[in-house]
């Protein structure tokens, strides 16, 4: 039997993002705990798809997490139809590789929208319903280039590195009004968004030389941390990121 302070069994958890990768596999873990899941992406279809893979009480909601009145309605329309959210991931991200002088301008304001302003438009409108109800937990998935950063990402090493402290700020603005918000950052993780990395063979084999786990991340190695954050145990843990990446953050 696990302990009590890791049963989050019957609270609702909407995970931004869930259409595929890590969304989906934290959307599952969170399912598998008996939470009440909402997945979240821009597809309809593709989440009616994903949600049928789940098991357990899974719902739905399109939106699009960059626009301010989409994600004020989807809200809404989530706590209507399914019910008060006790837990929100904010995972929804996305990457553009260029080097900073060939960045546009357009991908600069597209890749901060996507991984830095969604989180704030959605984590507001949730922490309103929550902070009213004095409970909640937030979770903004972050990343190991909040810490450190590589040529060509320099745009999404600083959406995450100021998602880091927005996770900050977040635990100072709602924590008096029991709300816990934290960041869990992933090392290199094999999905969608790492393809042509996974791909590069050279790059591929420097992940695993220079990660201490001495392999790339999965996504179900992510699913722990999410739980133990969104958990009773977590009740005193607050404007923490858990990296998650094999040790690579840790390490020269
Ligand atoms: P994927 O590209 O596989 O998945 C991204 C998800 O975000 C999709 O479900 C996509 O759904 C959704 N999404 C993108 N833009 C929007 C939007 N505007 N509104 C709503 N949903 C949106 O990425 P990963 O699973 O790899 O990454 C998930 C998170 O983890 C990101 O924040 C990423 O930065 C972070 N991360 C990933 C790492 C990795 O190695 N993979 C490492 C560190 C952090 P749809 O297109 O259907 O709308």
């Amino acid at each position: 039997m696990s302990h009590p302070l890791f049963d989050i069994s019957g609270r609702t958890a909407l995970v931004t993002g869930s259409s595929r990768g890590i969304g989906l596999a934290l959307a599952r873990g969170l399912a598998e705990a008996g939470c009440t899941v909402v997945l979240n992406g821009r597809d309809a279809d593709r989440l009616t798809k994903a949600a049928a893979e789940l098991p357990g009480d899974v719902h739905t909601a399109v939106f699009d997490v960059t626009d301010g009145s989409s994600v004020k309605a989807g809200i809404a329309d989530v706590e209507k139809r399914v019910g008060p959210l006790d837990i929100l991931v904010n995972n929804a991200g996305m990457q553009l590789r260029a080097p900073l002088l060939e960045f546009t301008d357009g991908d600069w304001h597209r890749i901060l929208n996507t991984n830095l302003t969604s989180a704030f438009l959605v984590g507001r409108e949730a922490a309103r319903r929550m902070t009213e109800r004095g409970h909640g937990k937030i979770v903004n998935i972050c990343s190991l280039q909040s810490e450190v950063v590589r040529p060509g990402i320099a745009p999404y090493a600083a959406t995450k590195g100021a998602l880091k402290m927005l996770t900050k700020g977040m635990c100072a603005d709602w924590g008096p009004y029991g709300v816990q918000v934290n960041g869990l950052g992933p090392g290199y993780i094999e999905t969608e968004l790492t393809r042509p990395l996974v791909e590069d063979e050279e790059f591929s084999a420097w992940v695993r030389r220079r990660t201490p786990a001495g392999r790339w991340g999965r996504t179900e190695d992510l699913v722990g941390g999410v739980l133990f954050l969104a958990s009773p145990a977590a009740d005193f843990v607050s404007g923490q990121v858990l990296y998650v990446d094999g040790g690579m953050t840790s390490v020269l």
